[in-house]
């Protein structure tokens, strides 16, 4: 059987709701008789309009971000209920930028994600570590630290629901990405800790993408390797030909059958 890849365009803080509309216009016909789950994390205010925009077509709309209570008193926040009103089906947590600028922690991410799964919205869980901790050789450290912060007594039937998205701060942004076999050996480690927390089963079927300066050229590559699911996109997912471009780069790249890890390679 062949892979089943996701592919996320993050919009960040571009595109207004009309810009939105005209975006999707302009890639239904670019992707039409994709195979892979074409997910876009637009601006809040883009919801609604590109919800309605996008009903019975290949391409599913999320949130960016979203708070941990179900409703209060927090000026500019926005709640779970609220996306899912709108129409989200999926919601971005601990992005680098959220961690970064807004100095949010492994204990809030974890209670937007509880709230997640409570108002039926997937999370899309982002981990990954600064050019400082690569460069000291810490990224394990920090993807082992940042996935149980997030993850620990997640309920092993909400898990199942989950998305984790590996994006190395360094890579995002920058131009600069790691080598399709260092993603593979970040991927295989957050798999298999994944294995660990809710079993092999659940954990073998979460689906992990690699974010960070995918580009139409180099997904070809990050989308072969064994336990690179899809792929999470910043900049190249704002121009509709070049995200499309990557969709289908990638379910070109695919067809490899995911095979067991063996114990040797779990080791290395
Ligand atoms: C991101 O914002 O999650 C991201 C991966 O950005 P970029 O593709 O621009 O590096």
């Amino acid at each position: 059987m062949a892979k089943s890849f996701t592919v996320i365009g993050n919009w960040k803080m571009y595109k207004t709701a009309r810009q939105a509309t005209d975006y999707i216009e302009a890639l239904l016909p670019l992707i039409d008789g994709t195979k892979v789950n074409v997910y876009l994390a637009v601006p809040y205010t883009s919801i609604h309009p590109a919800v309605q925009y996008a009903k019975e077509t290949p391409v599913i709309i999320g949130a960016q971000n979203m708070n941990d209570s179900r409703e209060g008193a927090f000026t500019g926040e926005i709640a779970g209920l609220m996306l899912k009103e709108a129409g989200a089906a999926f919601v971005l947590l601990g992005h680098s930028e959220r961690r970064n600028v807004f100095k949010e922690d492994d204990a809030f991410i974890h209670k937007k994600l509880i709230r997640a799964f409570q108002d039926d919205i997937q999370p899309v869980l982002c981990i990954g570590e600064t050019a400082d901790h690569h460069g000291k050789g810490k990224t394990q450290e920090v993807l082992q630290d940042q996935l149980e912060g997030a993850l620990k007594g997640v309920p092993k039937e909400e898990a199942s629901k989950l998305i984790v998205a590996y994006e190395p701060v360094w890579a995002i942004g920058s131009g600069k990405t790691p080598t399709a076999a260092q993603i593979q050996e970040a991927h295989g480690f957050i798999r298999d800790l994944l294995c660990e927390l809710f079993g092999k089963k659940i954990g073998e079927g979460i689906p992990i993408l690699y974010g960070g300066s995918v580009k139409p050229e180099n997904v070809f590559e990050i989308g072969d390797e064994k336990d690179v699911d899809g792929v999470l996109v910043g900049g190249a997912s704002l121009d509709p030909k070049t995200f499309a471009s990557i969709i289908q780069n990638i379910s070109g790249g695919a067809p490899k059958k995911r095979a067991p890890r063996t114990k040797k390679e779990k080791k290395e």
